[in-house]
């Protein structure tokens, strides 16, 4: 396998992104990075720093966005997490169903795009400054915007039914459909399938079918 190798995984909402992701960074001890999270995080921070949707796009925004600085936790061994102005903050935070409501607004908005942009990029070199022979980063725009060069890009897609299901499963109350409808016709980095991306639909194939075609054609790129 090659030194160090990048895989973009994206995919709608509930399309088994994180599970895949989690199971594919513990296999190869490859760093994790999930940028919903950051997405989520960052909207959070707003939130607490006192913005709303009205706020969207204001100066109040590009204030407030100048204020947050970002930094990286080392989680579980290979999660790399955003910290924002130190604070972690967790998963009960980030999933409530306040959050749900509004990331897609918050992620819509380019001031924010760009705050992450930068930051998610410098994943990269990081992963390797600390040592880790790979990362997999999951997300909407990562093998258009983020990633393009990326070694491998995955697509992960499923019917709305599954998806829905999913989340009923996990108890977490989430407008699936209206979150996808809002990331795949935002104006800056849009969810989509790009060319060259392999597309894998997670509703037809289990979660152990799904692992087993992405490790696939991770063993079998060119070294
Ligand atoms: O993956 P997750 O469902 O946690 O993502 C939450 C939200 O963050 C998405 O619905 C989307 O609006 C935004 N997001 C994004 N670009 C990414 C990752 C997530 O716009 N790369």
């Amino acid at each position: 396998m090659n030194p160090f190798i990048v895989v973009a995984m994206d995919g709608g909402a509930a399309t088994g992104k994180s599970s895949s992701s989690k199971i594919i960074s513990e296999k190869y001890n490859w760093m994790h990075i999930d940028t919903g999270s950051h997405y989520r995080t960052v909207t959070r921070a707003l939130i607490d720093q006192g913005l709303s949707v009205q706020d969207l796009p204001t100066k109040k925004l590009d204030d407030t966005i100048k204020s947050l600085e970002p930094s990286t936790k080392i989680v579980a061994d290979r999660v790399a997490s955003l910290m924002i102005n130190e604070r972690l903050y967790q998963s009960e935070h980030l999933r409530s169903e306040k959050v749900n409501n509004v990331v897609s607004d918050f992620a819509a908005e380019p001031i924010i795009r760009y705050f992450l942009l930068n930051y998610q990029r410098n994943l990269v070199p990081f992963a390797k400054e600390n040592g880790y022979s790979g990362i997999v980063m999951e997300g909407r725009d990562i093998g258009s915007v983020v990633l393009p060069d990326a070694d491998l890009r995955f697509f992960l897609h499923a019917d709305l039914d599954a998806r829905k299901k999913r989340r009923e499963k996990e108890g977490i109350a989430d407008e699936v459909e209206k979150r996808d409808k809002m990331d795949s016709s935002r104006k800056v980095a849009p969810l989509v399938c790009v060319n060259g991306a392999i597309s894998i639909d997670s509703g037809i194939h289990s979660l152990e079918e799904v692992v087993q075609i992405i490790c696939d054609k991770i063993e079998e790129y060119p070294s």
